[in-house]
């Protein structure tokens, strides 16, 4: 069975900045489960980050919060310990949560705390990346679960 690196606000785990969780449909989770092994990572929890918490935006190349603080090197250390599991597992594919300042894959908010949309990835999903993992978003599922990897 293939292993799948997945960001565990995804899976229902209420670490979302807010305290809540982005859960997918328990049907979608149930197709994934039978198809892959899931290893749930927040990298923002796991960088030191508490919940709830101060939401974060990627401000080129560093994360600022709301009030203002830098919070890269949380960051920095979230998205190494998402690394180290996607290695010790063998995870050749992460589905990360969109949008996020961690897990965002190819659009993340701009660093305005507007609510504007731009082109980026969050410092877990671009580390990912860098390192070869296929980084998928929940919108991705359908195409995910209807790939032939027999
Ligand atoms: Fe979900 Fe990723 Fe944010 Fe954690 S860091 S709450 S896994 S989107």
């Amino acid at each position: 069975m293939e292993i799948l690196l997945i960001s565990a606000c995804l899976m229902g785990f209420n670490c979302k900045y807010s305290g809540g969780s982005n859960a997918l449909s328990s049907e979608s989770l149930a197709a994934l489960r039978a198809r892959y092994r899931l290893i749930p990572v927040c990298p923002e929890t796991a960088g030191g980050l508490p919940t709830p918490r101060v939401p974060s935006e990627r401000q080129w190349d560093r994360v600022v919060n709301k009030l203002g603080q830098d919070v890269t090197e949380e960051y920095r250390k979230g998205a190494e310990t998402a690394l180290y599991l996607a290695r010790r597992y063998g995870c050749t594919c992460a589905l990360l949560k969109e949008r996020s300042p961690s897990c965002g894959s190819g659009a993340v908010y701009d660093g305005t705390f507007s609510g504007t949309l731009t082109e980026g990835w969050g410092v877990t999903a671009a580390l990912l990346r860098q390192q070869g993992l296929r980084v998928v978003g929940e919108s991705g599922i359908a195409a995910l679960l209807a790939e032939d990897v027999r």
